[in-house]
Formats: structure tokens, sequence, C-alpha cells
């Protein structure tokens, strides 16, 4: 009895009628699962959000919203968490997370994939490849499709069949006042440019429809390794194999640490005829002697199974280049060469191919018309480093400015550095505007 009247005198908050809302779950900083869902990939983000509300269905986003906006609360959404910038948890807003919405459903006959805006592309290509179709998406599985269509999204499918955004052909969104819309080439599609580059910030994508393509049950993939002192050699070969017509074969580039030496890891991947794949990457493999070498016949699902754990302190830039002249590849590898960090990484991404059949104002993607993107990012572990690695990866822009178009990747920059050129970002701030 005595419990009873103090527990009816104790003044209900806000959040408790949030909690009665929501079909999924409400979790508050004394919830014991709390730390770990506000960490993101990135270990250096360290930020403490009012709640996390782990939505299940549109109707739980719906009410999120309108429970910020009474509030008066900053919102964000965290699909995957891996933007370095960690612009999925927030300080005392709200944060929605999409973790709980991940179903994929595909309609093989008409080739389209639903997917709900919590899916990373661990689930789509589970779901898709049962079939043998493929979405163009990320290469680390645990990558979210949300923030990676929303910013572009670049994999090793974008030669021959552009980025993820342009297989986007409609999604459902949460307005930032509360309103469930399709945005799609048809209905509002000021909305639909804006969500293919631009980008998170603009409402919560709860799911989105894609385009899927036939791949053979058999691919050939997998990385070739040179010592840093042949990379010049292999970079100008793989820069001249992207420059043929063929868009069946893509090959990337990163230069990574192995055991502290330096290393030109050459990541090819062939979806032509499987008899060909072998010759296809001949020239590469003859650039020099590869110290490691395990390009071979497998399954596109067993090449995009790769994960790469996170929890370590980490930052990345990029930038976009019309092409990569003789003096920019040595440029880069000197500048790999350099780094005084035990994790640095630079990636070489191949674009071209399907990426220029769209118009540069189609979408709002930063990047249409360069051959290239370049990628400088590290990871480590002591707060002290801060300062040399984020100067070093910053040195990428000076590195490659010859050839660079400007802008870098919204996907891969953590900084303030432009990832859109003057034009689109005043676009994007008009349909910021009108929907956010
Ligand atoms: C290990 C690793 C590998 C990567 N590999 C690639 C690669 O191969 N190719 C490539 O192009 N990029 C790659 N990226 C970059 C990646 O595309 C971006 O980090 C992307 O933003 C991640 O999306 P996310 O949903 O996982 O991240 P989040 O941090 O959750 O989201 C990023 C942004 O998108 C917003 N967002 C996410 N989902 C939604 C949604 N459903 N509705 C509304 N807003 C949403 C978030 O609010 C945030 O602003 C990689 C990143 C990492 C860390």
């Amino acid at each position: 009895m005595l419990r009873s009247a103090a527990l009816s005198a104790t003044r209900p908050r806000p959040v408790d009628r949030l909690i009665e809302e929501i079909e999924g779950d409400v979790l508050l900083p004394t919830h014991a699962e709390f730390d770990r869902a506000r960490r993101v990939f990135n270990g250096a983000i360290d930020r403490m959000p009012h709640a996390i509300v782990r939505v299940r269905n549109e109707r739980d986003i719906v009410n999120s919203v309108s429970y910020a906006r009474s509030n008066g609360l900053p919102l964000t959404v965290r699909g995957g968490g891996h933007h370095f910038a960690g612009d999925a948890v927030i300080d005392g807003g709200i944060t929605i997370d999409l973790a709980l919405m991940r179903q994929v459903h595909v309609d093989p006959k008409q080739r389209i994939a639903r997917v709900q805006g919590g899916a990373t592309w661990s689930d789509v290509d589970r779901a898709t490849q049962r079939y043998h179709f493929a979405i163009p998406g990320g290469t680390v599985s645990s990558v979210g499709v949300g923030g990676f269509t929303l910013g572009g999204g670049i994999g090793r499918l974008t030669r021959a069949y552009g980025l993820a955004a342009d297989n986007l052909l409609s999604a459902t969104i949460v307005t930032a006042d509360g309103r469930l819309v399709t945005a799609s080439e048809g209905e509002n599609d000021s909305l639909f440019w804006a969500i293919r580059g631009g980008g998170g910030g603009f409402g919560v994508v709860t799911s989105l429809d894609f385009r899927m393509h036939y791949l053979s049950p058999v691919v050939w993939g997998g990385a070739i390794g040179f010592r840093l002192e042949d990379a010049p050699r292999v970079l100008r070969i793989m820069r001249d194999l992207m420059l043929s017509p063929s868009r069946a074969l893509s090959a990337s580039a990163a230069i990574v640490r192995n055991g502290g030496r330096p290393l030109l890891v050459m990541n090819a991947f062939w979806i032509g005829d499987p008899a060909a794949g072998d010759s296809a990457v001949r020239p590469l493999r003859e650039a020099a002697t590869p110290v490691m070498d395990r390009y071979a016949p497998t399954s596109y699902l067993a090449l995009q199974s790769a994960d790469v754990p996170g929890g370590r302190r980490g930052w990345e830039t990029s930038a976009f280049l019309d092409q990569m002249f003789d003096d920019t590849i040595d440029a880069i590898v000197d500048y790999a060469a350099d780094a005084t960090l035990a994790a640095p990484r630079i990636a070489l991404l191949p674009l071209g191919g399907a990426v220029n059949d769209v118009a540069c104002s189609d979408s709002a993607f930063g990047g249409r018309g360069a051959e290239w993107l370049v990628q400088a990012g590290a990871s480590w572990d002591d707060e002290g480093q801060d300062a040399e690695a984020t100067d070093w990866i910053d040195r990428l822009h000076t590195v490659v400015a010859d050839d660079a178009t400007g802008v870098g990747y919204v996907n891969m920059i953590a900084g303030e550095r432009p990832a859109h050129s003057e034009w689109t970002r005043a676009r994007l701030r008009a349909v910021r505007e009108q929907w956010a």
C-alpha cells in the first residue's frame, strides 16, 4: 500500500511516455546495454545520448521523431555505425538505432530487393546471392546499407553496375516532421536526388528498393600482394587496365603495413567469362613478382564476407581524381612510405565505367566524372597520437592536388573538407530546408 502510494506520487518523466509507445527498446544511460549501444566503429567517438531507441517498425520511428521534436532534442540515425565522423550518435540527443530493422525481401522475378533501413551488406548479400543476384555494395560486410547508399556507395561492382545509389529505385522515409513519404524518380524527386549521394540528414530511411544484377555463381577475385618498391609499376598497370572499356574487371589497391613493412595489396575482381578470369589479371601478375597471391575462382558471397573489427581510434579523408598521372602515383607511394604510424592505409578505388553512365546533375553524388577515389586513413589506440595521425592523413590533399577534382567522398571524409561542389551544396541546403 505504502509502496504504490509512493510510486504514484513519482512525477512521470517525458521519456516514460516514449517507453510506453515504443515496440522496440528504449535504452537510457542507466541501462546495462547503453554503453555498448552508444559506441560506433570509430573508437574515438565517445558521445552520451539522452536515449537510444532501438526501433522495430515505422511507427516506432514516427513516435521517436515526434518525441525528439516536442522535447527540443537533436535526433540522429544509426545504421551500421561505420562513418568515422560518428554522426550516428550525439551528446544529449535521441539516437534512432535501426539494428532491429534488417530484413531483406528479394523478388527474383522483378529483380528487385526491398531492404530495411538498418540492414548491413552481409544481410543483403546473403539474401540476394541465394538467387545469384547482387546489388553493388560495400566490401566490408558489417557496413550499413543505409549510410553507404545515402553517400553514393562504391564497391567491387561499381565499374560494372554503378554506385549503390545508382541502383536505388525508391526509398521510404520518415521526414523530420514525422510524415512517412516515398522518394523516387516520380515522387518527391528532389528528396530522391538528395539521398543518392548527399549523405545523411534527410530524415530516417526506413526501406530501400534496389535493382539487382545477375552474377555468375563463379567469379574470380582476391588479393595479390607486392613489395612497395614495385608499387609504382604495378599501380600504372592497374590504372591502364581500368581505362579499358571492358567493365568485367575491377582492380583496386591499398597500401598497408604488414608486420611493420609497407605492402601494396591489389584487389582484383572479374565477373566476365570464368574461363578468362586468369588471363584478365596477367598484366598485373607480370608487372612484378607477387609476394602473396590469392586471386582465384570463388563466389561473390565469399568475397563479400570480409569484415573489419571496429573499436580503435580512427580518422579518414579522401579525394576524387579526374585521372591519375604517373607523378601522382609516385607521390602517393612516397607518401605511404613516409607514414610513421603503425596502421596507415591508402586506398585507390576505380570509378569510371557505369558510374559515368549517369549525368552529374541526376544525383547528389560528388564524384561523378572522376576516374579514381583516393582514401587515406589509419587506426591507432593512443589518444596522444591523434594529431600525428590526422596531420598525416590530411596531407593526402597536398599529395594528390594536381589531379584532384577538389572534393572528397562524403562517406570517407571525417573532417571539414568539402564532399560536394558549391552547386550541389546549395541544392542540398534547399532540399534540407524543405524536408528536414
Ligand atoms: C571498415 C569500413 C569499410 C568501408 N568500406 C566502404 C566501401 O567499400 N565503399 C564505400 O563506399 N564506403 C565504405 N565505407 C564507408 C561507409 O560507406 C560509410 O562509413 C557509411 O556512412 C557507413 O554507413 P553506416 O550506416 O554503417 O554508418 P552510420 O555511421 O550509421 O551512418 C552514416 C550516416 O548515414 C546516416 N544513416 C545511416 N543509415 C540511415 C538511414 N537508414 N536513414 C537515414 N540516415 C541514415 C547516419 O545518420 C549517418 O549520418 C567503409 C567504412 C568502414 C568503417
